[in-house]
């Protein structure tokens, strides 16, 4: 045991030497009270036992003191001196004991008195070593202030009861006299120590505390015994006084266990410390109290009293006003801590409301970004619609903004009551020019023709190129077949004339096909037929002529009767078929296949699914059908993943008819579901006639298809009419460029910077891009270039059975090999 162990809860148990030295101090005290309530023997005996008995209480205490020290960290030093001081008391009674017993004549004062006084000092010292908690200047002096009063106020009773008799009876003995009021007054100093240390600011007493004050109140309580008793000359040795000062030495030696604070309050103590709040009134209280009670007697002992108790009421006045200064200063303190706060709150505001401000400047700036970008996707937008809806190579509308303005013509005439006229023109001999003097003057050609056309009729008439060398137009506001006759009339006639081309001269000529609303159809479609069957009659009629429709020509809507009956039983009979055409990514690897239907009839013949799908569509059979392709198609990506091969995802195209439909998604979820397919596996093709019919609908559909991982492509991409706006709100994930961009980037830069758009447009929106009918090498290499993310086309592979899917790839650039097929 070389080093103090530090004092913590997990060592419970002192050393051993203080429990023992403990122990005997303990017992001794026992004894002593014993031999106190019951005395034994003669009278010299007991003499000496009292006189004895307590020596070693004293010693065992003050070494118990010692031995705890070492537990008690920077409080050591305390206990040593307090452990000093019952070792020293011990002796001054071992020197009065020898005095009594031996000399048989103990004077007052004598040596011994060195070591009870001693004793007094070093207790007084001690107590002022304990640890305090750091007090403000002010603190101590208020309780410097409150523990005089308390005091004074026992000072007072002191002087009335004790102190007043002590002077009396060792009067003419200075000596004694002054070692006699020693003890009380030493005493009275060490309760205000005490007090001190229970009243220090914040402190909380504990048991150690407790402790300390009951051991001190039994010392004090044997001291005036001692003095009241000696000084009326009836002190007994072996009486209760000693039995007090034995039980305040071992009380001390029992605090010296405990370390400070280790406990919460003890309850009572509690009490007393709140209580000390009222105390210096008490003490004043019990100042007047005395100083009543002692009205009317006179002499010095009173006016000790009405001194004291001036003394008492005094202090209460400084203590009154130290407490009114602490209060202002407190209040300025206060007062300059909530000026800070507000100065700090003004700061932080300021702060505040600069960045709020620059928040502002910057949300500003965004918006404007915003705005601005916003314009240059509308111009883009509209530069991409007016291409989307024009031919590229004359400027003229295309086949789907003639069908539009026919629609608005139509409802026109039927407000004003007039007649609209179609005509279908083909030009004669055109291929021939193609074929002798080359695509680049064809191409002149057929800018020509559209201007002479255009020249031919007014300004609010359409003009139109469906493709190649076919042309339609469209007179409004006509009267007769006669009006419309004199147009055609002069667009023959304005074809006829030579057309100049480079270093040659072409000749054409054009059959015009007429049909008019309302004499032949109601609608726009039906016109556009018709007219394109008269057209071919003008053909077969020898060219360079016009014909008017006849309800005779209508073969077709015969025709279009007979495939109804045909489709009805196809699905059953086992007709329809699904061939797959892949879908390359960038590097030339397979990445899926899109499920394309075919249609084999008994009756027909091979029959294209461009012909078979509207009447499909019309007829309401494209529903079980459409089932079955996405069976069909779900089953095929099944097959293909348990073969091992690499393919992501399966494309099924999906007419709007079906979409509309509010089980859509539920056909598609048990699709994918008996396949034990993803979402994601699975890709549908809409166009943009889909989006345009029941926005609400399909927008909600869409999103619940996206929910389930499903991917949303908008087939031939730039045909359709503009659903532009509708592609930021969709949750659509690809674009497809329709084919005729594709076929006509090699001979024209408008296609080139049409499918350019297309890209920026889908990138800009985070979608991916398809290039599909790629037939060339060089139209793969410029759609590559132009960044598509997947290809589809002749060139790649052919839609085909299953089994004929080429797993290969393309080859990875494109010029090295020769297509297989063309
Ligand atoms: P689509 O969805 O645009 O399909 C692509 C069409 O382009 C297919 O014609 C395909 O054979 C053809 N194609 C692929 N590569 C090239 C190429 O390099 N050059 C050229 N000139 N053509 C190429 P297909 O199979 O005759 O289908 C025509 C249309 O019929 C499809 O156009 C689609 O709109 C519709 N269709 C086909 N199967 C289905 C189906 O199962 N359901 C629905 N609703 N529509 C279908
Ligand atoms: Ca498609
Ligand atoms: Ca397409």
């Amino acid at each position: 045991m070389s080093s103090s162990p530090p004092l913590s809860p997990r060592r419970p148990l002192p050393p051993a030497p203080g429990r023992v030295t403990f122990a005997l101090c303990a017992l001794l005290l026992g004894l002593h009270a014993l031999w106190v309530a019951f005395p034994q023997g003669d009278p010299v005996t007991r003499l000496w036992i009292s006189s004895l008995i307590y020596i070693p209480t004293f010693i065992f205490a003050g070494l118990t003191c010692l031995w705890n020290a070492r537990r008690h960290g920077d409080e050591r030093a305390a206990w040593r001196i307090l452990g000093a001081g019952l070792i020293s008391f011990g002796v001054g009674q071992m020197l009065y004991a020898y005095l009594l017993l031996v000399r048989q004549d103990p004077p007052f004062p004598s040596v011994a008195d060195i070591g009870f006084l001693l004793a007094l000092a070093l207790y007084a010292w001690g107590f002022l070593r304990f640890r305090h908690p750091p007090l403000t200047r002010w603190d101590t002096l208020r309780l410097g202030v409150d523990v005089a009063i308390i005091m004074a106020a026992v000072g007072v009773y002191a002087w009335q009861y004790v102190l007043w008799g002590v002077l009396q009876a060792y009067a003419g003995q200075p000596v004694a006299a002054v070692i006699g009021l020693t003890y009380p007054v030493g005493d009275l100093l060490l309760l205000s120590i005490l007090l001190l240390i229970s009243l220090r600011g914040g402190a909380r007493p504990g048991p150690r505390e407790t402790l300390l004050a009951a051991g001190l109140l039994a010392l004090i309580v044997a001291d005036q015994a001692f003095v009241v008793l000696g000084a009326a000359g009836t002190y007994q040795e072996g009486s209760w006084p000693d039995v007090f000062w034995a039980l305040g030495a071992t009380l001390f030696a029992a605090a010296s266990f405990r370390p400070p604070q280790e406990h919460a309050l003890f309850a009572p103590l509690a009490a007393l410390h709140r209580a000390a709040l009222f105390l210096p009134y008490v003490a004043l209280a019990a100042a007047f109290a005395l100083l009543i009670a002692t009205h009317g007697a006179a002499g010095p002992a009173a006016r000790g009293v009405l001194w004291g108790t001036l003394l008492v009421t005094a202090l209460v006045v400084v203590r009154q006003v130290l407490a009114f200064v602490d209060n202002a200063r407190l209040t300025a303190q206060l007062r300059q801590l909530s000026g800070e706060l507000e100065g700090r709150v003004q700061r932080r505001t300021a702060e505040l409301n600069r960045a709020n401000a620059a928040l502002r400047e910057l949300t500003d700036d965004l918006e404007r970004k915003v705005r601005e970008r916003t314009a240059e996707l509308e111009a883009s937008q509209a530069r991409l619609a007016h291409q989307a809806q024009h031919d590229v190579l004359t400027g003229l509308p295309n086949r789907a903004l003639f069908q539009d303005r026919l629609e608005r013509g139509i409802a026109t005439a039927v407000r004003e009551r007039r007649k609209v006229a179609v005509m279908f023109i083909d030009l004669d001999g055109f291929k021939a020019v193609n074929d002798t003097l080359g695509h680049a003057a064809g191409d002149e050609l057929l800018r020509e023709v559209a201007a002479r056309l255009q020249d031919s009729v007014r300004r609010n008439d359409t003009v139109a190129r469906l493709g190649g060398d076919e042309f339609t137009v469209m007179l409004l506001g006509i009267h007769s077949a006669q009006d419309a006759a004199l147009v055609a009339a002069k667009i023959l006639d304005r074809l006829r004339q030579p057309i100049p081309l480079e270093g040659a001269q072409a000749h054409v000529t054009g059959s015009v096909g007429v049909s008019l609303y309302p004499d032949d159809g109601a609608d726009a479609l039906d016109l556009q037929r018709f007219a394109d069957l008269a057209m071919y009659r003008a053909k077969q009629g020898g060219k360079n002529n016009v014909t008017f429709y006849a309800p005779e020509m209508n073969a077709a809507g015969t025709a279009r009767s007979s495939m109804e009956v045909g489709l009805r039983g196809a699905l059953e009979r086992g007709e329809l078929q699904v061939v797959y055409q892949p879908l390359h990514d960038l590097a030339g690897q397979v990445r899926g296949a899109e499920a394309l239907l075919r249609w084999h009839s008994a009756a027909l013949g091979h029959v294209s699914p461009a012909t078979f799908i509207p009447v499909a569509e019309d007829t309401g059979l494209i529903i079980p059908i459409g089932t079955f392709v996405l069976n069909e198609a779900c089953r095929q990506l099944a097959a293909w993943r348990e073969a091992g091969r690499p393919i992501e995802r399966i494309s099924v195209n999906v007419s709007p008819a079906q979409f509309v439909r509010d089980d859509f998604v539920d056909v598609v979820r048990r699709a994918l579901q008996s396949w034990r397919l993803q979402g994601r596996d699975l890709e549908l093709e809409l166009t943009e006639r889909t989006i345009i019919r029941d926005v609400e609908g399909v927008s909600r559909r869409m999103a619940e298809l996206r929910a389930m991982g499903v991917r949303l492509s908008i087939d031939d991409f730039g045909t359709g009419n503009s659903a532009l706006n509708y592609l930021m709100t969709l949750p659509v994930t690809t674009l497809k460029v329709d084919r005729t961009f594709v076929q006509a980037l090699e001979d024209s830069p408008g296609a080139y910077r049409i499918v350019q758009a297309i890209v920026a447009l889908g990138h800009a929106l985070g979608l991916d891009v398809v290039a599909e009918g790629v037939e060339t090498p060089a139209q793969l290499l410029q759609v590559r270039d132009l960044g598509v993310e997947r290809t589809q086309g002749f060139l790649l592979g052919r839609p085909g059975p299953p089994e004929d899917l080429n797993w290969q790839g393309a080859p990875e650039s494109p010029l090295d090999e020769e297509p297989t097929q063309r």
